[in-house]
């Protein structure tokens, strides 16, 4: 038997594990890494199945072109060409910037820096993004501009440090079970946990304090934790002396917050405020967990500046057991923010409006110039598809069929397209739709790194073949920039891809393969000696000193109202990870959790005659999807839930458009629905 150490492919807390190969080179199962830091020898349901999907018979094996309306096998030669030309041809058509490329949070750090080089250096284009748009483009926004670092600042291993924890939207023991289980873990040593989150999630039945706010009221409910902060003297005045700015703008901001005012948006009641704010602010070692309860609004930003105001009028930064943690979903969402699979920046946060920084990087891979203008966010592009002004979508490993707001507007936007070429594993509901599917390998099948939650960048290894003709996406970017003209992609194994990076790029100057054979290494990492940074911002902040944004309350876009009465929000499941592709095709996993539910009060569906288990018929403004009743009390009265993993009953057909300002992030958590019986 082969062991393979790797990284697993699910969520983004980054657990190492072993793939186990048989003599025929077919994966039989998985083992936890016994020394990594994060996972610790253990893993959760889905990482020890994440052998189950590989060998799945609905694997891509070869290239699709569209036939008289039908995907029909091709070989690579004739897809390459087709889309070389297709790109080619737009570009001249139409100019570069009617592509977009959508990069992938699975893919590894070199394939998201390759995917981001083609468009930049090859087509010219800033066209390029990926899913950190639908998940924390909120954090990279409020916590660039409030620190100036949009990551994670304190490392996993905090939180056993932390003395007291404020978990909101963040339905961590499902999401990042092993993270989850630590704060577990912290509860149970004796820190405090504080739970915002308007379900009843195991963390909230387990915490000091559970505040069962109303969904989209995060502003007010912070706003008011730090009036009475203020009110009673509880601030930490010799770190805000020394080390933030604007104080006196944030204090005029949350002086109207009373907990009265607060407790009237949030639907809390006053002294729950009261006793949050006494404990979180009482505590030595004050930390925050976020996930995208707070960043998936029509405020993400907004919601994101009043946990940095939080931390800072606390002190709670640049120590153990502090700090501002969002925790990314995707494995590698981090690392392709990092590779610069983002419209306004390179490697590393490097502004593409930085002449000095785009006249480095037009000088390492061989062109005359690189685009100045920053590209199109994901959402944006999609929206311009749906009304014609896109030409051509290149999409590497997403699934906006399923992931998106929207789903008919979605369909609407990729339909109008004059060419859609998919690179994935599976054929995904947006594969369905494209003119060329391009097969990719599975991160069982390559080479690379990841770069997790807590900025760990660590190895990703091969343990076996890909299936039939399927290949690398690395190998397919590189022979596909090689046949539009350009021959700077072109590299024998991914650690050439990584010290290319390295030169490039400040914060991992320090990373090489040798370097993350088995620990990894958190950035900032500036040379080869440097031993990692797992807590950012310990003397100073990386714009100097920390920013107060003084925040003002926002309503969602779209509440209940009488035709629409219920506030539907969405999230994820323990047993299944996104859009489904890989845990749908993972018996052990789709056993436990086989069909798109809603999650419905004991009091709705009583007033509704609905029976748990019995099938119903949710719409919003969008659509109308079936699913299966599942009474909870889970969720208060007049608030649904629904998850996102299932084509067969896609939330994402009833979710809002509407996105935020300046991340361009959609509103999944909060839409007016109704629910009747079928
Ligand atoms: Fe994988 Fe996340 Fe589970 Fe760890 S916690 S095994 S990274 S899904």
């Amino acid at each position: 038997m082969k062991k393979t150490l790797t990284t697993c492919p699910y969520c983004g807390t980054g657990c190492a594990l072993y793939l186990l190969a048989d003599d025929a080179g077919r994966l039989i199962g998985v083992e936890p890494s016994g020394t990594h830091p994060t996972s610790r020898g253990g893993l959760c349901v889905k990482g020890w199945n994440a052998h189950a999907f590989v060998h799945h018979p609905e694997r891509l094996t070869t290239p699709l072109l569209r036939r008289g309306g039908r995907l029909e096998p091709a070989s690579w030669d004739e897809a390459l060409e087709l889309v070389a030309e297709k790109l080619r041809g737009i570009a001249l058509e139409h100019g570069p910037d009617a592509l977009m490329f959508f990069s992938s949070a699975k893919a590894t750090n070199e394939e998201n820096y390759l995917l981001m080089k083609l468009a930049r250096a090859v087509f010219a284009t800033n066209n390029v993004d990926h899913c950190a748009r639908l998940c924390h483009a909120s954090t990279v926004v409020g916590l660039a501009e409030t620190f100036g670092s949009g990551a994670m600042t304190n490392s996993i291993a905090c939180v056993d440090e932390a003395d007291c924890i404020l978990v909101t939207g963040s339905n961590t023991t499902e999401q990042h079970p092993l993270i989850g289980s630590r704060i577990l873990q912290a509860k149970q040593r004796g820190a405090r946990l504080i739970v915002a989150d308007s379900r009843r999630i195991r963390l909230a039945r387990l915490a000091d304090l559970h505040l069962r706010q109303r969904n989209g009221s995060d502003v007010a409910l912070v706003n008011g934790l730090m009036h009475v902060i203020l009110r009673e003297g509880l601030e930490d005045k010799a770190f805000i002396e020394a080390r933030t700015e604007n104080f006196a703008a944030l204090q005029q901001e949350v002086a109207a917050w009373t907990p009265q005012r607060a407790a009237a948006v949030t639907g809390l009641a006053p002294e729950q405020i009261v006793e949050a704010a006494r404990m979180f602010a009482a505590a030595k070692r004050a930390m925050v967990v976020y996930s995208m309860g707070i960043t998936q609004h029509s405020h993400g930003v907004d919601n994101v500046r009043a946990i940095a105001n939080l931390a800072l009028l606390t002190g709670n930064l640049g120590r153990p057991g502090t700090g501002v943690n969002p925790l990314r979903g995707q494995n590698n969402v981090q690392g392709a923010c990092d590779m610069g699979a983002l419209p306004n920046v390179l490697t590393g946060y490097q502004k593409v409006a930085d002449p000095a920084v785009r006249v480095k990087f037009a000088a390492a891979w061989g062109v005359e110039r690189l685009p100045e203008a920053p590209g199109l966010m994901a959402t944006r592009a999609m929206n311009l598809a749906a009304e014609g002004r896109m030409k051509g979508f290149f999409i590497l490993g997403e699934n906006p069929m399923l992931s998106d707001p929207d789903q008919q507007h979605v369909r609407r936007a990729l339909e109008s397209l004059d060419f859609l070429v998919v690179q994935d594993i599976f054929l995904s509901a947006t594969a369905e739709l494209a003119d060329v599917v391009l097969p990719a390998a599975c991160y069982a099948e390559k080479d690379g790194s990841f770069t997790s939650t807590e900025r760990r960048v660590q190895r990703v290894r091969k343990g076996v073949e890909p299936p039939g003709a399927a290949r690398a996406d690395w190998e397919i970017l590189g022979e596909l920039a090689a046949r539009l003209g350009y021959g700077g992609m072109t590299y024998g194994q991914p650690a050439e891809i990584m010290e290319e990076i390295a030169a490039l790029t400040p914060s991992y100057a320090g990373i090489d393969y040798p370097r993350i054979e088995t620990l990894g290494l958190c950035w900032p990492c500036p040379d080869k000696r440097h031993p990692g940074t797992p807590i950012l911002h310990r003397e100073s902040f990386a714009r100097g000193k920390g920013l107060f944004s003084p925040t003002g309350y926002q309503p969602p876009a779209e509440l209940p109202d009488a035709e629409f009465p219920l506030l539907l929000t969405t999230g994820r499941t323990y047993f299944h990870w996104h859009t489904g592709t890989m845990t749908r095709r993972t018996h052990l996993l789709d056993r436990e959790e086989r069909c798109a539910f809603v999650e419905l009060n004991p009091e709705d569906a009583r007033e509704l005659g609905v029976r748990h288990g019995e099938p119903v018929l949710v719409a919003s403004r969008r659509g109308e999807v079936t699913a299966r009743t599942r009474v909870t009390e889970m969720v208060p009265p007049g608030t649904i839930f629904m998850p996102f993993h299932f084509e067969e009953g896609a939330v994402n057909a009833l979710t809002h458009n509407v996105l935020d300002p300046e991340a361009g992030i959609p509103e999944y958590k909060v839409c007016g629905a109704r629910v009747r019986k079928k």
